[in-house]
């Protein structure tokens, strides 16, 4: 079994990035600027942002983080949204989700310049990865492809199953990797909340991608030798014997699950990482295009 190790391989992208924005320096060009929209003060959303706000310094980027109340409203923020479209120090924004229930998240994705969106959530953005397009590509199936691809896992004609259909995740996972692209060209099988013979397809599968958020739900009766497994779930788990108070567990069980397979993330250190890195990644870009 060969550990698919986010944290080495993200922290290898983000040296690169580095490199990239010293260069610009070098050159008088600004450095890449990212901003961030937190809207209240949800401890797993605070714990996402802070990283990327701090990845971002790392790589020797500018970052801003803009902090707003719970009872912030959708208009506040659509206003605020504005800001960043036109400011023209800033390079890339992101809004961190979930947002608050008054608050209406398509709306407000939406409401993103397509230029700007790093995370790729823009229709336009779809739009443009769905037809094969130069865009920006939503960070968590960005470094699924990346890590997949560093550590030389052939996609090419293997049976994907992807449990999950979210938007951030799932959804855009199957693009791609049915795709004609360096990782893709496989057959991709999307599961979800409504499929019946889940474990059946998932004993077919060469590799699988479990995005469900259900804490540990795949089992090793449910998955073939040799296989490769993508864990994208985190969910917080209660535990005493933790300083925090929790664990991180992922949607797979590794413990089981890992002695059939070939190829597995870890949770903590596998997808999470990746995805800051990429997220990153998306910025250099959009830094590039302005420039
Ligand atoms: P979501 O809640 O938006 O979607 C879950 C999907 O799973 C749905 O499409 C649903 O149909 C499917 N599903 C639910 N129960 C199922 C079942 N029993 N069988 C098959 N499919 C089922 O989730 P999301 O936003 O895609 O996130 C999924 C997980 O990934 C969460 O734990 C989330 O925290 C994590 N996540 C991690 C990263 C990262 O960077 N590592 C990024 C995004 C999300």
């Amino acid at each position: 079994m060969i550990l698919l190790d986010g944290k080495t391989t993200s922290n290898q992208i983000k040296e690169e990035i580095a490199i990239e924005v010293l260069q610009l320096k070098k050159d008088g060009i600004r450095v890449p600027h990212l901003a961030a929209i937190l809207v209240g003060s949800d401890g797993a959303s605070m714990t996402y942002v802070t990283a990327k706000v701090k990845a971002c310094s790392k790589a020797g980027f500018e970052s801003t983080l803009v902090d707003l109340p719970e009872n912030t409203t959708e208009e506040q923020l659509l206003k605020e949204i504005e800001t960043l479209n036109t400011n023209p120090e800033i390079d890339g924004f992101i809004v961190q989700l979930p947002l608050p229930k008054h608050i209406d998240e398509q709306k407000v994705l939406m409401a993103v310049n397509p230029d700007k969106d790093v995370d790729g959530f823009h229709p336009i953005n779809v739009g443009k990865m769905t037809l094969d397009l130069p865009s920006f590509l939503p960070a968590t199936p960005f470094g699924i492809l990346e890590l997949l691809e560093r550590y030389n896992v052939e996609t090419s004609g293997k049976h994907v199953v992807v449990i999950g259909r979210s938007h951030i995740v799932g959804r855009p996972m199957s693009i791609l990797l049915s795709q004609k692209r360096t990782t893709g060209n496989a057959t991709v099988t999307v599961a979800h909340s409504r499929t019946q013979n889940l474990k059946e397809l998932t004993l077919q599968a060469d590799i699988i991608v479990a995005a469900l958020g259900i804490p540990e739900f795949l089992t090793a009766d449910m998955v073939k030798e040799e296989v490769t497994i993508i864990d994208v779930g985190i969910t917080r788990l209660k535990d005493d014997t933790k300083k925090n108070g929790y664990r991180l567990a992922g949607d797979v069980h590794f413990d089981s699950v890992s002695k059939k397979a070939a190829f597995i993330t870890p949770v903590p250190g596998g997808v999470g990482p990746m995805t800051i890195a990429m997220l990153l990644k998306n910025t250099l870009l959009a830094a590039k295009n302005r420039s």
